[in-house]
């Protein structure tokens, strides 16, 4: 049976869940195409900060000069399975040239645009859903373990500060009395008190899913194989499955490069895998998310348990996950609270990457039928209220605002 809606959003993941929601909530008629629950993809995973301070894009100059070391290092917090290396190199070299100088800080000031309204937004999201009791505002740590890493990190401070981020510098005395849980930390600690966290990420996106339920939008689980204009509409096929609609929204995660290349687009969408392990635990040893920033990961108070989440891996989207890195983060979270027995679960996603650490939100150059909205990389929970407000905007004819300019898929 054709079925038909007036806006089709392609994922049922934050991006895709918030885009949803607010459309409906416009009284549009929506329907959302998964195949998986929602929710279940990378916005079930990750670690849970709204992160204001997170401006900075994966490729710095700093990165760049590290990456050798970095990615042939298969214990580094950013690797790469040598088995991906021949698909993944067109990525890593606009990668590579997105980490000069120059484009870093191009990038830097475009996510720090989109971040301006990241927690404005999701305060008034979670006051429609319902979600104040899983929102917690104790801000976030970036953890020195060394004086020297503390005094390396300051430049990087700095810039952030330029760009808006409040950020308090902490000895280690100081950050002993606000998470004594902690070990000793001789470098101190960068505090940014405006970061809030979820104590629970994936049910405050069932929450959404809920409220978008609740506001009309039509679930319908299948996967979409086929996209294609016709008649001034879009037709979506897959098994089973056959819709048309007036405007489609592609927010299907790491899996939107093929879709966004049936829309006509050609987008340099790839994947960092990142991952988590959890220990099931009444009251975690820290009261707010604190990251060893040398480790990329984050101790994560969630609850009734403490995840320890992140790294990247750059492995593609089929590989199976890697039992190395889920060692790596259990002995890098071992190395802290040397008590923690075996974890009571991990657990791998997928971020959507760009090498630009800049989303893709935007009209298809090939007709506005299609909106791209995918590619938030380390940073999609942040920010999946503001493109929800960006791809409302377009797609009720309103001006969005100038932050919608670097994410364009025409930058390409
Ligand atoms: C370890 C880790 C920690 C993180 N920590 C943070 C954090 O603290 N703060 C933050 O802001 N961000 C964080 N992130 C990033 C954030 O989780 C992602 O950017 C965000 O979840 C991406 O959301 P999404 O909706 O685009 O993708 P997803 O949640 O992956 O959803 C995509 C959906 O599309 C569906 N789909 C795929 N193909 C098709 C198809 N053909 N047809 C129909 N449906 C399809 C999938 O089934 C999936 O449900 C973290 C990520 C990881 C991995």
């Amino acid at each position: 049976m054709v079925q038909t809606s007036e806006i089709a959003v392609i994922g049922a993941g934050v991006i895709g869940l918030a885009i949803a929601h607010r459309l409906a909530s416009e009284g549009r008629e929506v329907a959302v195409i998964d195949p998986e629950p929602p929710g279940s993809g990378a916005s079930y995973g990750n670690a849970g900060t709204i992160a204001d301070y997170a401006v900075q894009p994966v490729g710095t100059p700093g990165v760049l000069r590290a990456l050798p070391s970095l990615l042939f290092d298969r214990n580094s917090p950013l690797a790469i399975r040598q088995a991906a290396l021949p698909s993944l190199a067109p990525w890593l070299l606009r990668f590579a040239r997105q980490a000069l100088p120059d484009a870093a800080r191009r990038n830097a000031i475009a996510i720090a645009a989109l971040m301006v309204e990241a927690l404005p937004e999701w305060e008034a999201l979670v006051a429609e859903i319902g979600g104040e009791n899983l929102m917690r505002r104790r801000g976030c740590l970036y953890l020195y373990e060394t004086l020297a890493g503390f005094n390396a990190a300051q430049d990087d401070l700095a810039f952030r500060r330029d760009l808006g981020v409040s950020v308090e510098m902490m000895s280690s005395a100081e950050l002993a009395r606000m998470e004594p849980g902690l070990p000793e930390q001789p470098g101190g600690a960068a505090y940014f008190p405006n970061a809030v966290f979820f104590n629970d990420p994936g049910e405050m996106v069932q929450r959404i899913a809920a409220a978008a339920r609740a506001a009309g939008v039509q679930f319908i689980p299948a996967r979409v194989a086929g996209l294609a204009r016709s008649g001034g509409q879009v037709r979506l096929t897959g098994p089973g499955f056959d819709l048309t609609a007036k405007r489609v929204v592609i927010a299907a995660g790491a899996h939107s490069r093929s879709l966004a290349r049936a829309a006509g687009d050609k987008v340099p969408l790839d994947t960092e895998r990142g991952y988590h392990v959890e220990w099931d635990m009444k009251q975690p040893p820290v009261t707010r998310p604190c990251c060893p920033t040398t480790r990329g990961f984050y101790f994560c108070p969630m609850t009734g348990r403490m995840r320890v989440a992140g790294t990247v891996e750059l492995g593609g989207l089929t590989a199976r996950p890697s039992r190395h890195r889920i060692e790596k983060l259990i002995e890098g979270a071992r190395h802290f609270f040397p008590d923690l027995g075996q974890p009571d679960r991990d657990w791998m996603g997928f971020r959507p990457s760009m090498p630009d650490s800049l989303p893709v939100i935007g009209p298809s150059r090939a007709g506005a039928e299609i909106i791209h909205a995918y590619g938030h990389g380390h940073v999609g929970l942040t920010l999946a209220p503001v493109t929800a407000r960006l791809v409302a905007d377009l797609v009720a004819g309103r001006q969005p605002g100038a932050e919608i300019g670097p994410c364009l898929p025409t930058r390409f």
